[in-house]
């Protein structure tokens, strides 16, 4: 009796040990799946973030970090959130291409809660009071230079130059989206742009300035959420991107991406990858092509 009863507690004992090493297995594996890891400065990561019907896209290699718009206030959140998921918590450039709400609308969200290097702010100004709050905390955290056309800077291999910095000629959405800052990133061979609100204006501005051979390109963040009034083909034509990247909400007000956009995506062969359809889109290149990374991925090598 008394040996019976004893190998029932030998057994009552290894099946807590049992469900004890299983339970440390799931929480091993549920936080060391969010444990954020540095990527090498061997690659670029592109993240197009998911903040519904707005904008802002992370690059980083290595250690080094590029934050361009910060996506509008109703999102905090979730930027929050993606920024504390890939350890983010310095920037070492902060682009704000222009100061509409939905990619202005938490710059003071970063200013004031991250470490911040330099921001490069656009020269079109605006009277809205958060931006107003942004522009005094800023002053006091961060380096700030207005963005210029020829401006250029390293982040770890990438070179970063402002293609573009236009001034508007009224408050009207279509001239402050026109004047929005548009970056040229080059890894490698591969080249990339953001176009942050730029339209159709912008667009024949560049050519002009640039031609085929300097905006050629391989990636191509789209301007403004796909709207028809950026992304022109004589554009398209002049870049001929083979990854395009769409941020913009589900089923937002706007209708974004409109189909003359996509048509026009899809007859110049670019692959196209929406936020609204497949939430934050990872990119991840080695300097000599350009791939999307799983989201089971998101933030490890390539
Ligand atoms: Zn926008």
């Amino acid at each position: 009796m008394k040996r019976l009863g004893g190998g029932k507690q030998v057994l009552g004992i290894a099946v807590h040990v049992l469900a004890f090493l299983l339970a440390a297995l799931l929480l091993w594996h549920m936080f060391s799946s969010f444990a954020p890891v540095v990527p090498s400065e061997e690659h670029l990561y592109v993240y197009v973030l998911d903040v519904g019907q707005s904008d802002a896209v992370l690059l980083r290699s290595g250690t080094h970090t590029l934050l361009i718009d910060t996506g509008t206030a109703t999102e905090e959140r979730a930027l929050r959130r993606a920024l504390a998921r890939y350890g983010i918590e310095h920037i070492d450039y902060l682009v704000l291409t222009h100061p509409h709400e939905d990619h202005v609308g938490n710059a003071r969200y970063i200013v004031e809660n991250l470490s911040v290097g330099t921001v490069l702010l656009p020269s079109v100004g605006s009277e809205d009071y958060a931006y107003s709050l942004f522009l005094a905390a800023v002053a006091q955290s961060a380096s700030v230079l207005t963005a210029t056309a020829g401006q250029h800077f390293a982040l770890g291999n990438a070179k970063v130059e402002v293609l573009s910095a236009g001034t508007a000629t009224s408050d009207k959405d279509g001239d402050v989206n026109d004047a929005s800052v548009v970056l040229r990133v080059c890894f490698g061979t591969q080249v990339f742009l953001f176009m942050g609100d730029a339209e159709a204006a912008t667009e024949s501005a560049l050519i002009s300035a640039y031609g085929s051979e300097k905006l050629d390109c391989d990636f191509l963040k789209v301007g403004h959420h796909g709207s028809s009034t950026s992304t022109s083909v004589p554009f398209l034509l002049a870049t001929t991107p083979t990854v395009a990247a769409i941020s913009c909400g589900k089923q937002n007000a706007y209708g974004f991406p409109h189909a003359p956009t996509l048509e026009n995506l899809a007859a110049v062969g670019a692959y196209v990858y929406r936020t609204d359809e497949s939430g934050t889109l990872v990119f991840g290149t080695n300097g000599q092509e350009i791939r999307l990374i799983p989201p089971k991925m998101k933030g490890l090598s390539l």
